[in-house]
């Protein structure tokens, strides 16, 4: 069924706490946690805890949802304090944009200079 947790997906075990990473915020929706290879000095990934395999299908499931992950992409900005400077929230969504889990995530990246266009 949508959202449902599925057995073969990362993220989802990060969410049950199966796979451990470093958590900075969780919400009844939402977890938010350091990318195991960060691209910037604040890289964190916002996931919901409902399994979409990507943000289009997750923002036409579930609108709410999605907002939640874009205010918490926003709190971990401010608490890392990379709202002063200017951050990124980026989802890459297919394989040819760069999407390798298919869990729905946004990366919040900050704390160094960002360039555009991305490549
Ligand atoms: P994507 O390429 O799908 O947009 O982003 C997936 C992200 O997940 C990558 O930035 C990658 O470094 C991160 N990642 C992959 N495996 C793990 C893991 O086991 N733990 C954490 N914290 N991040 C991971």
């Amino acid at each position: 069924m949508a959202g449902e947790p599925q057995a073969d997906c990362l993220f989802c075990k990060i969410v049950s706490g199966e796979v451990p990473a470093t958590v900075v915020r969780e919400t009844e929706t939402t977890v938010a946690f350091r990318d195991i290879n960060p691209q910037a000095p604040t890289h964190v990934l916002v996931v919901p805890k409902a399994h979409y395999p990507d943000v289009a299908s997750l923002a036409a499931a579930d609108p709410q949802i999605t907002a939640d992950v874009l205010t918490e992409a926003g709190k971990v900005a401010a608490e890392d304090k990379v709202d002063e400077t200017g951050y990124r929230i980026v989802f890459n969504t297919g394989s040819g944009a760069g999407q390798t889990v298919w869990h729905a995530h946004a990366h919040v990246l900050g704390g160094r200079g960002l360039n555009w266009p991305p490549g």
